[in-house]
């Protein structure tokens, strides 16, 4: 008896009863799921209707021919194995029978054992059929697979904005993407071509160097390239070698990125450094001077002189003070490390304060102050201090380049949402070409009306970072000769 791990499925089509109820009960004792149709018609009914292992098809019944249910069963269920039994085998039956599908003759009449060994035949075939069907199923699927992951690759590599070249040994390019060419500027460039003489001398240089190596480090040398002049496109390439499974050197890839940006910061940063250096050397050395005359014994400084070299050594070490904390100030807010305290804020009170402090210098040039408040202001959220940086930065501004006995005009007002500050003055004034780098660290107005005035240059662009750092704006209106007004815009709640 044959063990049958899950049931096979089987379909009897057999006109003659006696024959199809003793197969079936035959079939059954071994085991098997049998399903039976008395004629032609209800075989092809039931052979398509769901998909047997085995079918058993009797040649010759009075509606409709065993060869043309098998016919319809293979065309529905190419996979189920089919018999065609019949009394009457002919050569050419055999031969019409298998073109269109039959795996074999059952010849009546058969015994028993006969029948069940073709039934075991045919379920050995349907086996290798269903297990072939599997393996064709999961080698597409595996191909499908490694097509898709190929193309998908492919695809992120192709739009990447970091540029990629790989060269074979010989330097024909094996694999580029489209920032490649945007980058180096190359128009065309075929796959097998070889581009040495299209790459940058700079990376020409490196890809040989490694490819001159018989050993090689699976390491990364890069190179800066500036590709359009005055620091307009700078790339960094970076070559690394590219092994072949077995060890051997296969090329190189290049990777290209655009760090035009960085080494603009960067260039930002030493122009910053050396601007302090600069703004720092000359009260040390004027410092310096007056001390080294004080200690100097064979230079006779009368008492009065002295003092006056010791009270200008402190105004200069005030303004270094003073240029420090402006600097610490800037790097705080820069890093974001700058603590605030945020409180409900009255800005007339501050203004007051500030207007208090300021007291000497205007009356010193007799300048007048008017004051314009709007009524029923609203307090805004804020740090105290920051708020008193921003209004002792333009009053300054406004008292140091006005005239003498000019006017300075405050107006506090407010939007739903803002809060209104305008600072103006009957001062100088600025020409338009003069106020484009206003907000610059240590930009400076140098003209004759500016000469004798002290100052660093960072006020404003510590003002304006304080403003946008509260999502504010600040605005600036000027007239040469005629005065200038500052007007910022400040949201009264926070978030
Ligand atoms: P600091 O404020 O650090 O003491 P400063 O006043 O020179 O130095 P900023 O406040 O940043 O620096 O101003 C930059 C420049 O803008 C000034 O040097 C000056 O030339 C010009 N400026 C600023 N405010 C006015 C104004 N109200 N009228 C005319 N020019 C001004
Ligand atoms: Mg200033």
């Amino acid at each position: 008896m044959v063990v049958q791990n899950s049931k096979s499925n089987i379909l009897i089509v057999e006109d003659e009863k006696g024959l199809r109820l003793g197969t079936q009960r035959l079939l059954e004792e071994e085991g098997y799921a049998v399903s039976a149709a008395e004629n032609g018609n209800e075989g092809i009914k039931l052979g398509t209707s769901k998909e047997f292992d085995i079918a058993v098809i009797d040649l010759r019944m009075p509606d409709i021919d065993g060869l043309e249910v098998l016919k319809e069963i293979k065309n529905v269920y190419p996979n189920t194995v089919c018999f065609i039994a019949t009394a009457f085998a002919s050569y050419e039956t055999a031969i019409q029978a298998t073109r269109i599908g039959a795996y074999g003759y059952i010849p009546k009449p058969f015994t028993p054992e006969e029948f069940i060994y073709q039934i075991e035949q045919g379920i050995k075939q349907r086996e290798l059929i269903l297990s072939a069907e599997r393996l064709k199923k999961e080698r597409e699927e595996n191909l499908f697979e490694l097509a898709s992951e190929k193309s998908r690759l492919n695809a992120i590599i192709k739009s990447i904005n970091e540029g990629v070249l790989v060269l074979n040994k010989n330097g024909e390019l094996a694999y580029y993407n489209y920032a490649a060419l945007k980058y180096l500027n190359i128009r065309e460039i075929n796959i097998g071509e070889n581009v040495i003489d299209k790459l940058p001398s700079k990376i020409v240089a490196v890809v040989k160097t490694i490819f001159s190596n018989d050993t090689f480090l699976l390491k990364t040398y890069t190179v800066q390239i500036e590709i359009k002049p005055n620091n307009e496109l700078i790339l960094e390439a970076a070559c690394t070698p590219v092994p072949h499974p077995d060890g051997s050197l296969a090329g190189v890839v290049v990777t290209l990125g655009n760090i035009t940006e960085f080494k603009k910061i960067e260039v930002i940063k030493s122009q910053f450094v050396s601007m302090v250096a600069h703004e720092m050397k000359t009260p040390l050395a004027a410092v310096q001077g007056f001390l080294n005359i004080i200690v100097d014994d064979t230079i006779n400084v009368e008492k009065e002189k002295r003092k006056d070299y010791l009270k200008r050594s402190i105004v200069r070490l005030k303004s270094l003070t003073d240029l420090v904390n402006d600097l610490l100030d800037i790097s705080r807010m820069e890093l974001r490390t700058k603590h605030r305290e945020i409180e409900n804020i009255k800005v007339k009170d501050i203004l007051s304060n500030v207007l208090q402090m300021l007291e000497l210098e205007i009356k010193k040039k007799n300048i007048t102050v008017q004051k314009n408040i709007e009524e029923k202001l609203p307090a805004i959220q804020a740090d105290q201090n920051d708020i008193t940086r921003i209004i002792s930065n333009l009053l300054s501004n406004a008292i140091k380049y006005n005239k003498e006995n000019g006017s300075i005009g405050i107006k506090l007002g407010s939007s739903p949402n803002y809060l209104i500050l305008q600072i103006s003055d009957t001062g100088i004034g600025m020409k338009p070409e003069e106020r484009s780098k206003l907000f610059s660290e240590f930009y400076r107005i140098k003209n004759d009306r500016t000469r004798g005035i002290s100052g660093t240059g960072l006020g404003l662009s510590i003002v304006k970072r304080i403003v946008e750092s509260y999502h504010g704006k600040i605005e600036v209106d000027s007239q040469f000769e005629v005065g200038t007004t500052f007007t910022i815009n400040l949201p009264i709640n926070l978030n």
